[in-house]
């Protein structure tokens, strides 16, 4: 496996493979892997010829005050995980070769990006939009692969592939939990003892939305509300939203009788997490 940081030499390596007659699949990451992003590494390496995963703290999807710089970094570690995995090829370029100083364009979207975490993070969609369009065009893959733990980007970035017309099928792929229900994510590191056990808030009041609905409750706003009941419970959690969505169009949804998308966003101290699971009704 082998990890390139240069546009110009990823690109001939693509050719060399197209010219073998290989299918791609790509990962984007922005690295500190972790058995979530195993999984779709895995499932990419079983439906392509050959795998490339991006590994790129992307800059403009961070806002002013995030966690641009402690983003945790540990490129010798998410090599030995992608190669264990079975990708190609780790694409792990430096901000300076994904940005020119003068870089202006960007991929935006309506709708979609306004609610749940655009609220919070007005620009965040704008720069993963821009970084996913950028790694389709310089990577061409036959399929990317994202997972639904970050359920409303996988909504955004379905729909900016139909709308722009990009050539490729993208692949959602399921979440991956700790043993003891939380979900895995890069900054679960920032969390210390006390706040990684209240942090288990989070899966532990979807399952209670989750519940409901099972049992055949159909009204958005009592789920939601019971959600939200049990988080307060958790007096290290600041709630900063708790939402039950039409699952294709995020539009907010209060009689449930279509696919919807129960997504929270929490504050465990400082860190900020998200959660969420989709009911099909
Ligand atoms: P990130 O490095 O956090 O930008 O995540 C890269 C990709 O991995 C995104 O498509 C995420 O949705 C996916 N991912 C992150 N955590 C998980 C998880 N726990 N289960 C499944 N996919 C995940």
């Amino acid at each position: 496996m082998q990890i390139v940081n240069n546009i110009e030499e990823l690109r001939s390596i693509i050719k060399w493979w197209r010219g073998e007659g290989h299918s791609v699949g790509l990962v984007p990451t922005m690295g500190y892997l972790h058995e979530g992003h195993k999984s779709l590494i895995v499932r990419a390496v079983s439906e392509n010829d050959r795998v490339v995963v991006s590994d790129f703290v992307n800059p403009t999807q961070f806002g002013v005050n995030e966690d641009l710089s402690s983003y945790p970094r540990d490129i010798e570690r998410d090599a030995a995980l992608c190669e264990e995995a079975g990708a190609d090829l780790i694409f792990h370029p430096e901000p300076e070769e994904m940005y020119s100083s003068d870089h202006c364009t960007f991929v935006d979207m309506d709708k979609l990006t306004k609610g749940l975490c655009g609220k919070t993070r007005p620009t965040h969609f704008r720069g993963v939009c821009t970084v996913v369009s950028k790694l389709f065009h310089i990577v061409t893959p036959d399929r990317a692969y994202f997972g639904e733990k970050d359920a409303q980007q996988l909504a955004v970035i379905r729909r900016m592939v139909r709308d722009l017309n990009f050539n490729l099928e993208i692949v959602g792929c399921p979440i991956v939990r700790e043993p003891d229900g939380l979900a895995m994510s890069s900054r679960n590191t920032y969390l210390n003892p006390a706040e990684r056990k209240a942090a288990l808030i989070l899966s532990k009041s979807l399952s209670v939305g989750k519940e409901m609905l099972e049992s055949g409750e159909r009204n958005g706003r009592k789920v939601r509300e019971a959600i939200l009941r049990n988080m307060k419970a958790e007096p290290l959690a600041k709630v900063d939203y708790v939402e039950l969505v039409d699952a294709e169009t995020l539009e907010p949804v209060n009689k449930i009788n279509a696919p919807v998308l129960t997504a929270v966003a929490v504050y465990i101290g400082k860190t900020r997490l998200i959660d969420n699971f989709t009911y099909l009704v």
